[in-house]
């Protein structure tokens, strides 16, 4: 990609990532510190979605810090793959209180955001992690979508842990192919 476009992009992202943080669309942001947009180049080949930042992400406005985010971060390692070429974002962009599953209008409010940024990175592979990914991620052309689970429970469960390993595996195998 040219070094203009990459700069376009870059600008594109942080201008949504302002209007994240500044969203008022639903009342998730009076529970929280930070909104957390998610990160990573704004070419990335693969973005990687999960549900909703914790108290952890919270604090730090950063996605996948906590537990699982240690768990993902050792996975993507171990396959070579560093946490910095790839986009990592979630459906909904504030933590909710206690940690509780988002509420429908609370996806709802955030849906406009993860369809921006798929727009604009147009990732080739679009890691779904974990339930809320697979059911509220939108379905575009050109994107290979993987559906595996959210890296808590594959860090708790060994079949999930299994099948998560050998999902990031493939992100792998296909990374190297394109
Ligand atoms: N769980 C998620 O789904 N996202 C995060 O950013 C952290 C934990």
């Amino acid at each position: 990609m040219k070094v203009d476009e990459r700069l376009l992009r870059r600008h594109t992202l942080s201008v949504l990532e302002e209007k994240i943080r500044r969203c008022r669309k639903c009342r998730l942001w009076e529970g929280a510190m930070h909104s957390v947009p998610g990160e990573g180049p704004p070419d990335a080949k693969v973005m990687l979605i999960g549900q909703n930042p914790g108290a952890e992400e919270d604090k730090i406005g950063r996605p996948f810090m906590g537990r699982s985010g240690k768990f993902l971060n050792t996975v993507l390692k171990n396959n070579g793959i560093s946490r910095d070429s790839v986009f990592i974002t979630n459906i909904v962009k504030h933590k909710t209180p206690g940690n509780r599953f988002p509420l429908k209008e609370e996806i709802s409010a955030c849906k406009a955001y993860i369809l921006e940024q798929m727009g604009l990175i147009k990732p080739k592979i679009v890691v779904l992690m974990g339930r809320l990914a697979w059911k509220e991620a939108p379905k575009m052309e050109n994107m290979e979508y993987i559906k595996t689970f959210h890296p808590a429970a594959a860090m708790r469960f060994p079949k999930m842990r299994k099948k998560f390993e050998s999902d990031i595996e493939l992100v792998k195998g296909i990374m190297e192919r394109l």
